[in-house]
């Protein structure tokens, strides 16, 4: 149990997470800060404010002049950077979280995708074995159900074959396989969490779910007409951000390392993300037409809230994502707590609040 031992900085566990800004970032930075880690994230320059997700952590007065959280600059494609960190802050878990994590936008920027995604996991890796940490640091990969892609079996679990889909998939397969070779090569505890889709209130903009949620909110709020979106018919494997990250820190309290399915086990299609947050401001979705062609209406005014646009088509696309989440409640004790309906909810309520306070938000 490593992650409650003390640290080579005094007492204070210590644990790194790239992708601190992100929406898992600011959970887990979050969560880790409760159980009393010194956290340090690694913060990309950028000429726009992003550390939105985490300035209410760093705002607090244990994080910032307390010493508990500590951002770096740095980036997932600079080795140098990642290996002056590491060497000075010797961190005793370390969660690689920094991706560029959208799937159609992978098809647009492929390669930077695979140096990010894939060869980042690599230089990562390598910086633990050049601080000369292989032995003592923990790391945490976020690897993710979309490896499954044109699924071969239902539901997914650590054993069945990969079939990536998209260029994200495909870095994120070598990001996934060299931390299992690191792991049986130079015996290096890194385990990778094969996480299926999960959201929240902090779930970027142009993923689907978040979309949706936005799109009620405006609409309700007379801030927008109509909603466009891709294909209504994918099934995902939706949970909450804040039960996934739990998953990521048991891993890295285990014995022996190894890699987890973490999902709620039941799947739902867009459509049915359309019609529920719909719901919860009390209108009803009925469909028409198919295809590129499809819109959803008002059930009683007619007004027009949903139009298929097929610019948000993918060129591949991954149909049903449905993940077996039994190995990590059995060895981990982990289990999801928000259901389907809380997340919708949680998102769509969050969206209103927000666009009320800021209707250009
Ligand atoms: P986000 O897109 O919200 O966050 C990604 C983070 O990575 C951000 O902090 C971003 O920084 C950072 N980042 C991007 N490029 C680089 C780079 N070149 N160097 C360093 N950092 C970089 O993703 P999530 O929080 O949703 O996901 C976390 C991880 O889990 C990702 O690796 C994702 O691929 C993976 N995953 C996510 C799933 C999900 O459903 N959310 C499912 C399975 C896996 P900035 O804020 O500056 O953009
Ligand atoms: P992904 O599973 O990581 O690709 O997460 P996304 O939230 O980006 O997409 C989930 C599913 O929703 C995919 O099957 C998309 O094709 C589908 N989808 C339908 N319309 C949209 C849209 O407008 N934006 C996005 N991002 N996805 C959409």
């Amino acid at each position: 149990m490593s992650g409650e031992g003390s640290s080579a900085n005094g007492n204070k566990k210590v644990a790194l997470i790239t992708g601190i800004t992100g929406q898992d970032g600011s959970y887990l930075a979050e969560f880790l800060i409760k159980k009393g880690y010194e956290v340090h994230g690694i913060l990309r320059r950028s000429s726009s404010f992003n550390t939105g997700r985490i300035q209410h952590l760093y705002g607090q007065p244990a994080c910032h002049t307390g010493g508990q959280m500590h951002l770096h600059y740095g980036d997932l494609t600079d080795t140098t950077c990642l290996i002056s960190i590491i060497t000075k802050i010797r961190p005793k878990e370390i969660y690689n979280l920094g991706a560029q994590s959208h799937v159609k936008v992978s098809f647009e920027l492929s390669e930077y995708t695979a140096q990010v995604d894939a060869l980042g996991t690599l230089r990562l890796l390598e910086a633990v074995r050049t601080a000369g940490l292989e032995k003592e640091t923990r790391i945490y990969q976020a690897s993710t159900s979309e490896l499954y892609g044109k699924v071969v079996e239902v539901p997914q679990t650590e054993k069945t074959p990969f079939y990536p889909r998209s260029p994200y998939a495909c870095a994120k397969l070598y990001g996934y396989w060299i931390v299992v070779n690191y792991r049986e090569a130079y015996g290096m505890f890194a385990c990778n969490g094969l996480l299926f889709n999960h959201e929240s209130p902090r779930r970027g903009e142009n993923f689907v779910t978040r979309k949706i949620t936005r799109g009620v909110a405006k609409i309700q709020l007379g801030l927008m007409k109509h909603l466009e979106l891709g294909n209504l018919d994918c099934k995902r494997d939706w949970g909450h951000a804040k039960d996934y990250v739990e998953a990521m820190w048991l891993m890295l309290q285990q014995e022996e390392p190894e890699d987890f399915v973490v999902a709620t086990g039941e799947a739902h299609s867009v459509r049915e993300f359309v019609e529920k947050a719909f719901s919860y401001v009390g209108r009803k979705i009925a469909w028409r037409g198919e295809g590129e062609n499809e819109t959803g209406h008002d059930a009683d005014t007619d007004e027009l809230l949903v139009k298929v646009n097929a610019k948000y088509f993918r060129p591949t696309e991954v149909d049903l994502l449905l993940g077996d989440p039994s190995k990590a409640k059995q060895k981990l004790g982990w289990k999801p707590r928000v259901t389907f309906e809380q997340l919708v909810r949680d998102m769509v309520e969050a969206d209103l609040q927000l666009m009320k306070k800021n209707p250009e938000a």
